[in-house]
């Protein structure tokens, strides 16, 4: 028997809800929240994405943005009921605003508000063509000189960027800038991705041979395509590769390889852009009035500067460049770092038959690629999940319903359960000298890799190669100078080598604010990525949300996208609705632009 109970009480709350937000009356609906309660929206009320922490932040944010918002009809989700476990009763809700339909959820506690999550899902007279009005494609009946679809086509790809200006420009064609243009294209945003490589894809076929993805097909799925049911759980980079191919085809993009971006510059008069592109040798300007980065998170690669790297005779180069382990066999490889792209290339080096020593310079988070999917994974995004009903939106959804301030809390539990569950495994990593941690406070690899974006490998079989001695590892130590064949440590060790692998990671997105804009404008909008937790390489203060990521920054009409697939596909419909609305000339005011704590 369905309990109808916890539908009444939500319902009430919603009520409740709905009447004093008509009413203005904040107070009231101030009343309605818990003492520790988050708030976060996703474009709707605050044109941003931020979370209200606390009741006087949501007093703040409705008494200033309430009256604009003008938000009605809430109620649960269509289809939807509310449950009840544990003490929480939490639904799946719907409201309008004045200008947008919007989708949420919610939690109560002792019957207020604990948590609550409202999203923007379309702008009103601004609907994706879907469902009933999908686009007819061909056109009955009999017309003169009637074009096709391939010659409607053609004629905007000559048009664009030189006859007609977009009104958006997305630098980078990855997987972010992809994901973007096709939720851009379906909201009829006039866009150009520009990407220096040739082909959609290719930044995936570029890395290391041996990359397959890390993380489980049900998180990587692209927007409105979802890979078929008989896809890799683990996508090897170039079948990858070829998807996004694809994709970028079948979503009909205006995609321009084999162009580079080479500076970008905004006039605040005109609140339009220049940006100087090369495409195919030749230089071309645009001015478009929204320009994206979406040139990588893991693209700018930190290439450390050691001495004697300049007399070293062998073959050295940053993860990125690495080409694989075919040369290399009885080879002597020494690999610069512990995490992800480190052991990968030290597996792929050892299977090649050569001599390989990783150098662990600081502690590594380990999480055997089994227990993150079924104990960190397995609710949301796995087979399982699929068959007991959970769809991708909801998953993504009910993960972004996690306030970041206390997500820890949710995540330390899986980590002690991975702790427990692979304490062999882990003791003899420690045996053969690795070092572990578990993040700051112990709350594992997802809250590392939002604070800081590495620090971690997900094994997939490396970790083995360690544990016994296949891989060599001198841990603790770092780089002291390069000889001509050799790298000597801070301990005095001499490793001799044939290839020297910097697996050093990649620098803040802002670092291509700072080469294709200005110092100055990377400056402006500060560091990207990050929360403010105050745990390593994520300084304070608390910042509530993703530094600069999918959401206004402090340069007019200067967007910073990317990310995993997964925040790739959910974060690009609230970017692309932002510029949607932009476009249309919808009133926009941003409640709480992020303030600049840290320079790139
Ligand atoms: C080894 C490794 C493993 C990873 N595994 C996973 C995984 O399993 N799952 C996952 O979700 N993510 C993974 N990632 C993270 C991965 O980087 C991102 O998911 C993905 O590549 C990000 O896509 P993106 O489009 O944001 O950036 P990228 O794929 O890096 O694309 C950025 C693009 O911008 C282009 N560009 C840069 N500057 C310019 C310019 N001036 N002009 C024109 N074009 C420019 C680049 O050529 C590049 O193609 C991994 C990363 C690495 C390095």
């Amino acid at each position: 028997m369905l309990d109808k109970a916890p539908n009444g009480k939500v319902s009430d709350l919603l009520s409740a809800l709905d009447k004093a937000l008509c009413a203005g009356e904040v107070e009231h609906a101030v009343d309605l929240f818990q003492a520790d309660c988050y708030w976060r929206d996703l474009v709707t009320f605050t044109w941003n994405i931020k979370t209200m922490e606390g009741k006087d932040q949501v007093r703040d944010m409705l008494k200033a943005r309430l009256a604009d918002t003008k938000p009605s009809n809430w109620k649960i989700a269509d289809g939807e009921d509310a449950s009840e476990a544990d003490g929480i009763t939490e639904s799946w809700i719907q409201f309008e605003t004045a200008v947008a339909r919007g989708f949420g959820h919610m939690r109560l506690k002792d019957g207020r508000i604990w948590t609550l999550l409202t999203t923007m899902s379309e702008l009103k007279g601004h609907e994706e063509p879907l469902g009933f009005d999908r686009p007819m494609g061909a056109k009955h009946g009999a017309e003169r000189d009637r074009t096709t679809w391939k010659e409607d086509r053609e004629a905007e790809t000559a048009e664009l960027g030189y006859a007609r200006q977009p009104y958006c420009v997305i630098v980078g064609g990855g997987q972010g800038g992809i994901a973007l243009g096709a939720r851009l294209r379906q909201l009829n945003v006039p866009t150009i991705i520009v990407e220096k490589n040739e082909r959609p894809g290719d930044s995936w076929r570029k890395r290391y041979k041996s990359l397959c993805l890390h993380d489980p097909v049900w998180y990587d799925h692209l927007p409105y395509l979802p890979f078929p049911r008989n896809w890799p759980v683990f996508s090897p980079k170039d079948k990858i590769g070829d998807w996004l191919e694809m994709y970028t085809k079948v979503m009909e993009l205006n995609y321009w390889g084999s162009t580079e971006c080479k500076k970008a510059s905004y006039d605040e008069n005109s609140r339009e852009w220049t940006v100087v592109v090369q495409r195919d040798g030749q230089e071309i300007v645009l001015k478009p009035k929204q320009l994206v980065l979406a040139t990588g998170m893991s693209a700018k690669a930190n290439m450390p500067k050691f001495e004697g790297m300049d007399i070293f005779k062998g073959d050295q180069h940053h993860s990125s460049q690495h080409p694989g382990p075919d040369k290399y066999k009885n080879k002597k490889a020494v690999v610069i770092g512990s995490n992800n792209s480190a052991h990968d290339i030290c597996a792929a080096l050892w299977e090649a038959g050569a001599d390989v020593t990783m150098v662990q310079r600081s502690t590594t988070h380990i999480v055997r690629s089994d227990s993150l999917m079924e104990l960190g994974l397995a609710a949301l995004y796995s087979e399982q999940a699929v068959q007991s009903g959970m769809t991708t939106a909801k998953a993504d959804l009910i993960f972004a319903s996690l306030p970041y301030k206390i997500l820890h809390e949710f995540q330390i539990p899986v980590y002690n359960a991975i702790r427990e569950r692979d304490a062999d495994f882990y003791k003899r990593l420690e045996k053969a000298g690795f070092l572990l941690d578990y993040g700051d406070d112990e709350s594992g690899l997802f809250m590392k890799y939002l604070r800081r974006g590495s620090g971690y490998y997900i094994d997939v079989g490396a970790s083995e190669l360690i544990a016994n001695g296949s891989i060599k590892l001198k841990s603790g130590v770092d780089v002291q100078r390069l000889t001509e064949h050799s790298v000597i440590l801070s301990d005095g060790t001499e490793l001799p080598a044939d290839l020297v692998v910097y697996a050093t990671g990649y620098g803040s997105m802002n670092g291509f604010a700072a080469d294709l804009i200005s110092g100055e404008a990377a400056d402006k909008v500060g560091k990207v990525w990050g929360l403010g937790s105050n745990t390593s390489k994520d300084p304070g203060p608390w910042e509530g949300e993703q530094r600069n990521m999918w959401k206004p920054t402090q340069q007019e009409a200067l967007w910073f996208h990317g990310g995993n697939l997964h925040q790739s596909r959910h974060y690009s419909q609230f970017l692309s609705l932002q510029l949607k609305a932009r476009m249309e000339g919808i009133p926009t005011p941003v409640y709480g632009v992020q303030k600049v704590h840290h320079l790139g």
